[in-house]
């Protein structure tokens, strides 16, 4: 099953993604999470992405086409994939339709105002790509999945978390129709508590 995530940022992708990565045994790819690999490796991709994430920006279709394109190629992807953050403008989703076969996209459909909230108290872990809530962390800011020191991503400061959100309605947001069209999107209500939220994911897409 080739399934894409589709939502704002602060939706619940990464968190869903990772929970369906573990029943389904198939892989979670999240462009992000790559990007991010490639931040704090300082790779030539790493340095050529710093500034653009900071802003809030897109990396550019070229470069995060090709790195998905090889992703998918590798063999753990051949019984299927989660695919988290890709695609993220119409150019990648043709592109992708050009190269894979999707079978559904599921829309993570949540309210502005509950995602600023989630995104301006979410903590990140970078030694297990965990995503948490100053909400179910008490005082500390140790990850509770792993140990490690859980940070705020430099993205999730207002004035970024402000411009992804510009970003994701100028250029993300028409996907929905796109996949529509195809008869492919699945929107599922993303507000409510994680369990209920992958409840629906899980009954939405037959597994
Ligand atoms: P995410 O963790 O999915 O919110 O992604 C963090 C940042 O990585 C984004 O704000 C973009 O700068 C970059 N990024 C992730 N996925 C893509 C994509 N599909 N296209 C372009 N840029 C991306």
């Amino acid at each position: 099953m080739n399934v894409i995530l589709l939502g704002a940022p602060g939706s619940g992708k990464g968190t869903m993604a990772q929970k369906l990565t573990n029943d389904l045994q198939i892989p979670q790819i999240s462009t992000g999470d790559i990007f991010r690999k490639n931040l704090k490796e300082e790779t030539p991709l790493g340095l050529q992405v710093r500034d653009i994430m900071a802003r809030g920006d897109l990396v550019p279709d070229e470069i995060t086409i090709e790195i998905v394109k090889n992703r998918l190629s590798e063999a753990d992807c051949r019984n299927g994939y989660i695919l988290d953050g890709f695609p993220r403008s119409i150019v990648q989703a043709e592109a992708l339709d050009g190269f894979q076969q999707i079978s559904a996209a599921v829309n993570i459909d949540v309210d502005e105002d509950a995602i600023v909230k989630r995104l301006s108290g979410r903590r990140f872990c970078p030694d297990c790509n965990g995503t948490f809530h100053v909400s179910t962390l008490g005082d500390g800011n140790i990850c509770p999945a792993c140990g490690g020191k859980l940070i705020i991503r430099a993205d999730d400061s207002e004035e970024t978390v402000r411009e992804r959100l510009r970003v994701y309605y100028k250029t993300t947001f028409p996907l929905i129709e796109y996949y529509k069209k195809q008869g492919k999107l699945i929107t599922v209500d993303g507000n409510g508590t994680v369990d209920e939220v992958y409840a629906r994911i899980t009954a939405a897409i037959g597994k």
